[in-house]
């Protein structure tokens, strides 16, 4: 059998400030996707396909499929990315009518009856898609009936019934990195030091209840790797890929403290030539644990703060208020880490006179980068539940689902228009920017010719917009 893997075509807009930095992440959970079917059917000819990674166009598919012609396809549909999605599943079943196509992802599983009535689906797979999607390969293989946990047929009248329990991680094979060419891909030009650079994602799911948070494939129960799995991957990656540096991607990599110290000292007990960058939030971190983070080659931590007042925490329900947020950041500039701060702006609630007191804690928590955006409201959140339902939502469901842009304002902020949020929005970074420290840091964190030319790219972007 002959499987195909797809993330499609997404692009941030122009003036996005992490479009022109160079980002660009393989596409894990694919990856782990093609691994976990390798390990249950090793006889699958497998094919991942990144058609952003790698710059491929519409035509560039249809060759790809006229070669390959897949028997399983299974493509990503991300909410800001639908019709890009729907069009590469139309390619796929025009190129090989008999190719069954399965969508997985963050929107299919929020919305799977939209991607089966506006795309060329055959199924929807829901939630994690390891087991779902490897368990379909077998039983079309042997054309047993298709009766599993989290798939919705086409014209079924929904999914079928029963729920894998969250995976065992430590179970699960290292993500089948082999099947891309690795190094087309780095994370933005601010969020490494060293290369080569490759992301690993440790983690999943989250307990918060951030009430913007769309958490429909992983859910809320946090599950990890064992310190000593990661290791094996940071290892394996070194010796295979020549990796110097990892940026951890799990969304709250510290949750577990004990885990984290325990992973630090294996990596400093091996004497690894490494260095590493994470996220996380600021209730998930201390003076001991940052110390033992830097010890062992953290550079840099991600902070999701997004409300920078106590105001705006509560709204968004991040359960911390500023001042959490001023001592986190403080520690791990006393353990020599690098921080990055993400606000959210606009959440409903807010005015342009708390937007612009929480400016000024921003300038006062004092990260060394900022990434400022708007609330975005993702379908299946209490954001979305709540926007709409106060008419505070001018988008439609066809444009959210179409666009994902979050420098542009969606939600309205009483007394506030579109174009006065977007003066607010363009100031901030050049009030947080154009001060001597941050100035400095930014300039100091160039490491030659290459990233110069990224971080000059990244900022007349952004000046052009402003
Ligand atoms: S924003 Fe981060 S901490 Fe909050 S629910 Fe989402 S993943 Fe969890």
């Amino acid at each position: 059998m002959r499987v195909l893997l797809v993330n499609p075509p997404h692009s941030l807009s122009a003036h996005n400030p992490l479009a022109s930095s160079g980002l660009s992440l393989p596409p894990l959970g694919l990856l782990y996707i093609a691994a976990f079917l390798r390990k249950e059917m090793p006889a699958a000819e497998l094919k991942v396909l990144d058609l952003p990674g790698r710059g491929l166009s519409a035509a560039d598919l249809e060759k790809e499929l006229a070669a390959f012609k897949p028997d399983l396809a299974g493509i990503t549909v991300y909410t800001g990315a639908f019709t890009s999605a729907m069009n590469v599943s139309s390619a796929i079943k025009k190129a090989c009518p008999e190719c069954f196509v399965v969508a997985g992802g963050h929107h299919a599983t929020a919305r799977p009856g939209e991607c089966l009535e506006k795309g060329a689906f055959d199924a929807v797979v829901s939630g994690e898609g390891e087991r779902a999607f490897s368990e379909l390969a077998l039983k079309l293989q042997k054309r047993e009936s298709l009766n599993i946990p989290g798939l919705t047929l086409k014209n079924s009248a929904g999914p079928a019934a029963g729920k894998y329990p969250p995976l065992d991680l430590d179970s699960l094979p290292m993500p089948a990195r082999d099947l891309l060419d690795l190094k087309l891909y780095r994370p933005a030009v601010f969020g490494y030091k060293r290369l080569p650079v490759t992301s690993m994602v440790t983690s999943r799911g989250c307990p918060f209840s951030c009430k913007f948070c769309s958490k429909s494939v992983f859910g809320s129960d946090y599950r990890a790797q064992s310190p000593e799995k990661t290791l094996e991957e940071i290892v394996h990656l070194m010796e295979n890929y020549g990796i110097r540096e990892i940026s951890f991607q799990d969304d709250t990599f510290t949750f577990d403290r004990k885990r984290v110290i325990d992973l630090c000292g294996l990596i400093i007990s091996r004497g690894l030539d490494l260095t590493w960058s994470c996220m996380t939030r600021v209730d998930l971190v201390d003076e001991e644990l940052l110390s033992k983070m830097k010890e062992s080659g953290c550079v840099s931590i991600a902070f999701g703060i997004d409300g920078a007042s106590d105001g705006a925490c509560g709204l968004m329900n991040k359960g911390f208020g500023a001042e959490k947020a001023r001592s986190a950041v403080a520690a791990a500039r006393k353990a020599g880490i690098e921080t990055r701060g993400y606000y959210v702006f606009g959440y409903p609630g807010e005015t342009l006179a708390s937007m612009e007191a929480a400016l000024k804690n921003i300038m006062e928590i004092g990260t060394d980068h900022v990434f400022f955006a708007f609330a975005h409201p993702f379908f299946d959140t209490e954001l979305y539940a709540e926007a709409r339902e106060k008419g505070l939502l001018k988008a439609t469901d066809e444009e959210l689902r179409d666009s994902y842009d979050n420098t542009q304002p969606l939600i309205t902020v009483p007394g506030a228009g579109p174009e006065e949020l977007l003066k607010f929005y363009r100031k901030a970074y050049l009030r947080y920017y154009l001060r001597p420290g941050p100035l400095f840091t930014r300039l100091a964190s160039i490491r030659g010719a290459g990233d110069l030319a990224g971080q000059f790219k990244a900022f007349r972007s952004f000046l052009k917009w402003c």
